[in-house]
């Protein structure tokens, strides 16, 4: 047996591939959206190839319905009520000690920074609704990055892969689906995730397969290179779909890209401020950006999360503070029990706060408990213009300072 230190992961193994670049594969970065089924395969993989960084996102807790198709999940853990993303963390690193896989619990679309999507050279997609598929577009599209898209269902899957310019989710969406999506965020960037996406029947062997091939498209995105030519053909605006009733696999030519698609619009010329943390202060913050800007009139546009300061029952009429980001709200009605019993006989009015400014009622808040993440990248409106800027400071929580 080798001792620790002498080898490095895959020498002597992938080494034999052509293809095959050490370096690039140990420096990526790849982004993991979802650590259900496929996400647990999805991650395995990328943990054999030695991928350096992994992010793994994920809100949900380990239940034993999960543990037929999820090779990284053990009983305990759904008797511990583990989180997903934490466990896969635990046990890829467990697989292979030379990477590191970091865990994010939340939502991917307003609870993961920005930065972290700009920083990665691929995303790929674990989901199991249109509507996370349709967030996670968006915000791959802001950041100019392809993203893996898998789905699962019974014995067939199916693979697809957009890239900025070639195809996009959104613009692929029949006008039946789009509309379903709309009915379910109120708007194109309010979220609520915390509904039942339809439980769908899948198999561990499907799984496999299909978070098998996502893998395979993304060492082969990792590996482009506009120097060299490659050796292999990517899925990039097409569909591969896997069926197992028949053992056929196919290719479609499946891109997508409409000039007037929304989802399109991508966020540049971030400006990165090596002072700025979602932990520091609304007050803090506003002035540091306003030194560095040099602007007089400033706010931060909330645009994946709302602030809820106050909630209001029709019947009986009542207030109540609540002073969280909207992607906590379910949450919070949850688990308060007046809260949780009205909800089912009344309406709710949200009192929300979309713009932060020098007239929001709490400057003490931390960015975070407002509702930016960490590491994100926020939208300044000013006297002298639109800016993006990163909170670059939290850039080391995430091993990228
Ligand atoms: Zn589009």
């Amino acid at each position: 047996m080798q001792k620790k230190e002498t080898y490095e992961w895959g020498d002597g193994v992938f080494t034999l591939l052509s293809w095959f670049k050490k370096d690039k594969v140990r420096n990526a970065r790849v982004l993991v959206a979802g650590a259900g089924a496929l996400g647990n395969e999805v991650v395995k993989n990328l943990a054999l190839f030695g991928v350096g960084q992994i992010y793994v996102v994920d809100f949900d807790k380990i239940e034993i319905s999960n543990l037929t198709r999820s090779v990284l999940f053990r009983e305990e853990d759904a008797y511990n009520h583990s989180f997903k993303s934490e466990i896969v963390a635990k046990r890829a690193m467990e697989i292979n000690p030379q990477i590191k896989v970091t865990p994010i619990v939340g939502n991917l679309f307003s609870e993961v920074g920005f930065g972290l999507y700009n920083s990665v050279d691929v995303i790929i997609g674990c989901l199991d609704s249109i509507i996370a598929r349709y967030l996670l577009n968006r915000m791959a599209m802001r950041a100019g990055k392809t993203w893996i898209d898998g789905s699962i269902e019974n014995m067939t899957g199916v693979v697809r892969v957009y890239t900025p310019g070639i195809s996009c989710y959104e613009c692929g969406l029949s006008r039946e689906e789009f509309n379903n999506i709309m009915l379910r965020t109120g708007c194109a960037d309010v979220f609520r995730m915390q509904g039942n996406a339809g439980r769908v029947a899948t198999t561990p062997i499907s799984a496999s397969i299909i978070g098998a091939m996502q893998v395979q498209e993304a060492m082969k995105i990792i590996h482009l290179s506009e120097d060299e030519p490659v050796p292999f053909k990517t899925l990039q605006g097409k569909m591969l779909r896997y069926e197992g009733l028949t053992n056929s696999v196919n290719t479609y030519k499946y891109a997508s890209w409409k000039a007037t698609c929304p989802a399109h619009e991508r966020w540049d010329n971030i400006i990165k401020i090596d002072s700025l943390s979602a932990e520091n202060s609304v007050k803090e913050v506003l002035s540091i950006l306003k030194d560095f800007l040099n602007v007089n009139a400033i706010e931060i546009n909330m645009r994946n999360n709302k602030f809820i300061d106050k909630i209001i029952s029709d019947k009986p009429e009542k207030e109540f503070l609540i002073r969280l980001p909207e992607s906590k709200l379910d949450d919070y009605i949850t688990d308060n029990e007046e809260l949780r019993k009205l909800s089912y006989k009344t309406l709710f009015h949200k009192c929300f706060i979309e713009n932060i400014d020098e007239y929001f009622p709490y400057p003490e808040m931390s960015l975070k408990d407002v509702g930016i993440p960490l590491y994100d990248v926020i939208q300044v409106s000013t006297d002298k213009g639109l800016f993006f800027v990163e909170l670059t400071k939290d850039a080391s929580i995430f091993n990228l300072a």
